[in-house]
This record gives structure tokens, sequence and C-alpha cells, in this order.
């Protein structure tokens, strides 16, 4: 049995949501560009994901620099960090906003456009989501797929602010040709930028129940990694075979 590993897991974890404050009043951006190393994310057209989120974060690092914002990366360059790795990066500036930057795909080439994600009861995370998304929407012409509430590790176990945005579709032929191009790639670094600086200055402080939900979701997802670990290792009553839990971003 790891349940007592996996209860302390979860008492750190609360204890530290409960000492953080989640708030959009940020000192520092936290850029988590998707993907890198053995995981490369969506492919499409010999443009990888984990090459154009990094471009991307790259770029928007200098613009929020040039702006007095401090700036933090999960990755520099094109290694694989788990996500693990991700959240205690962000974690280590709980007042930070994390800016994890993803692409989409589709088996429908055609779908095209951008949406950002939040933690559904952060109204911290939806402001800033919906934020960044009303600067995209200014800044291009691709069609704006609204913001969403996800139960993303990255969303949950951040102590700060934290939004996910699926910045286009290398599914679709266009797309993923402005995406792994330099003009592309410097306007989605500055719709962002605009975002972040509309967003700083208006404070949203989440509630106490914000934490409790994430401590919940996180707990849900501990005992089911273990019910699973545990399924894998028990002997097989069934001809039923154990199947993995999809990746959580
Ligand atoms: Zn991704």
């Amino acid at each position: 049995m790891k349940l007592p590993r996996t209860i302390a897991a979860l008492g750190a974890l609360f204890l530290s949501l409960l000492a953080a404050s989640t708030t959009n009043a940020f000192d520092t951006v936290v850029l988590d560009p998707g993907h890198g190393g053995i995981d490369e994310g969506t492919a499409w057209y010999r443009v990888k994901e984990k090459d154009t989120t990094l471009a991307v974060a790259l770029r928007l690092e200098k613009l929020l620099q040039n702006e007095g914002i401090k700036c933090v990366l999960t990755r520099r360059t094109d290694t694989y960090i788990s996500l693990d790795d991700r959240v205690k990066i962000a974690n280590r500036h709980p007042h930070s906003l994390l800016l994890s930057i993803h692409f989409d795909a589709s088996s429908r080439t055609g779908a095209s456009g951008f949406s950002t994600y939040y933690f559904s009861q952060s109204p911290s995370g939806r402001f800033v989501a919906q934020t960044i998304q009303e600067a995209l929407d200014e800044s291009h012409d691709t069609p704006n797929r609204g913001i969403g509430s996800q139960d993303y590790a990255v969303l949950v176990r951040t102590l700060g602010c934290a939004v996910l945005v699926e910045c286009g579709f290398l599914s679709n032929k266009a797309e993923a040709g402005q995406f792994a191009s330099a003009e592309g790639q410097q306007w989605l670094a500055e719709a962002l930028l605009l975002g972040i600086v509309r967003a700083k200055p208006i404070i949203i402080n989440d509630p106490p129940e914000t934490q409790i939900a994430k401590c919940e979701v996180y707990a849900k997802r501990l005992e089911e990694k273990e019910h699973q670990r545990q399924a894998a290792v028990a002997p097989a009553k069934s001809g039923t075979p154990h199947k993995p839990a999809s990746k959580k971003k």
C-alpha cells in the first residue's frame, strides 16, 4: 500500500495551497513552452509543437523583459520536462502567472483558431484567460474558439494564477506554416504580451474555495493513479486489460 505517501503528498500540497493566496496580482510570469525533448507534442507538415511553443516563449520572454516584467521559463532548450517539474518551477514563484503555451491538432484538418483554458473555480484564471483571448482575437483573424475550463495538471497544481493557451492548429496547413515562421511566432508573442499587460493591473483574488477545489481534483487524481497502480500489480482476474490513463497537461 502506498497510501501514506499519497496522503503525505496531498497534505503537503494542501498546506502550501493554504499558505498561498491565488490572485492575478503577479510579479513574475512563468512561461511554460509545452512538450520538449522526446515529447514532441503534435507534429504536422514537419512542424513540431515542441519547437513552436519554445520559439514563441523565447520571443515573449524578450518582450516581457522590455516591459520590465520578470519572467522565468520552465525550459529554454529542446529538453523533456515532466509536468511535476513544470509545476515545481512555477511554484517557486507563488505570486506568478503561469502561461502554458501549446498548439492544437485535429483529425479535421480544416479546424483552426485559438482557445485559452483556466481552472474552473479560479476567477483570477478565468479573468486572465478572457483577457488573453481578447488580445489574441484583436490581433489576428483566425477563429476565436473561446475560453474554457479544464483540470490540466499545470492549472490545478500551480499555486499562483495559471492559464493554458492553445495558440492555433498545427493540423491546419495554413496555421502550421504561419506558426513555423518568425513573423507568425512574433505576432503570437506580441498578442500574448498585450493580454498579460492588460491583465496585470486588474486584481482578481480567488476565494479560499478555489484552493480547496484544486486539492479535491488533485486528491481524486492521486487516488485514480493509486487504483491503476494496484490494478497493474494485482494478478489479472479477468481477461480485460488495464488501460493507462491519458496524459494530462
Ligand atoms: Zn500540447
